[in-house]
């Protein structure tokens, strides 16, 4: 006799459906508490390490912003992704001025730009680009990003290329498990951004995003939070 149920298919969340969901929330619930419209704060998915799957998967999920630290990376998972409709592919990581031609071919937005030779190489490459300047606020050996001294010379150089469009100011403090360590440097690049008129603000990643976004983020860096923990690179 045929059964008059009509049985629902359970369809499991994926993981990272279900990651996304709980990053999401997060976001609305620091945005909240700022009181801040969360609709003024990008999610951009930290792609770097997973193959260019991760970035569809994400994508289908809703997600339209990727982070990638390496070119040479990118160019190898670019053709898979480059014409996902609406995607935008950011350079989060440090970038040499000898592969800025090749960088501003890839990638729509620069967020990483510390100096005025890397704007103009990223300029003559003749592509419109949204740049963001690194700022380096702590003073941590090996990091890059420019020292808050250099900033206003880097803005101007920067707003002397036609190519390119100055968004904001991005940083990456001391790396803390501590979530609240790097308030005092989120709080120092909202004040910067304040005195140079850039209301764009890349700050915050997977373990500090709330901070960030209580100090003014417009943009979380979020990778281990959606695709997991990654191998070393
Ligand atoms: C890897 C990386 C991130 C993401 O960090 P998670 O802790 O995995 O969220 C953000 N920003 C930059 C610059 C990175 O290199």
């Amino acid at each position: 006799m045929p059964s008059a149920v009509a049985y629902c298919r359970y369809i499991p969340m994926t993981e990272l459906a279900q990651r996304l969901d709980l990053v999401r929330t997060r976001i609305a619930r620091a945005a909240e508490r700022a009181r801040r419209d969360p609709a003024g704060i990008l999610l951009l998915a930290v792609t770097k390490v997973f193959p260019a799957s991760a970035i569809q998967e994400a994508y289908d999920l809703g997600l339209r912003e990727f982070g990638e630290n390496y070119v040479q990376e990118f160019e190898t998972k670019s053709p898979a992704v480059a014409s996902l409709s609406g995607a935008r592919f950011h350079l989060i990581g440090h970038l040499q001025s000898n592969k800025s031609a090749k960088a501003s071919e890839l990638f729509d937005v620069v967020q990483t730009v510390d100096t005025a030779k890397l704007a103009r190489r990223l300029d003559s490459a003749g592509k419109p680009l949204d740049v963001m300047l690194e700022v380096k606020l702590s003073e941590e050996e090996a990091k890059s990003g420019a020292s808050p001294a250099e900033l206003p010379a880097l803005i101007d150089a920067v707003r002397a290329c036609r190519n390119l469009r100055l968004l904001g100011l991005m940083t990456m403090p001391p790396w803390s498990d501590d979530p609240e360590a790097p308030r005092p440097y989120f709080r120092r690049l909202r004040e910067l951004g304040e005195i140079h008129g850039l209301s764009g603000l890349s700050m915050g990643m997977s373990n500090d995003l709330e901070t960030a976004i209580e100090e003014g983020s417009t943009c979380v860096r979020i990778g281990t939070a959606l695709f997991g923990k990654r191998r070393k690179p």
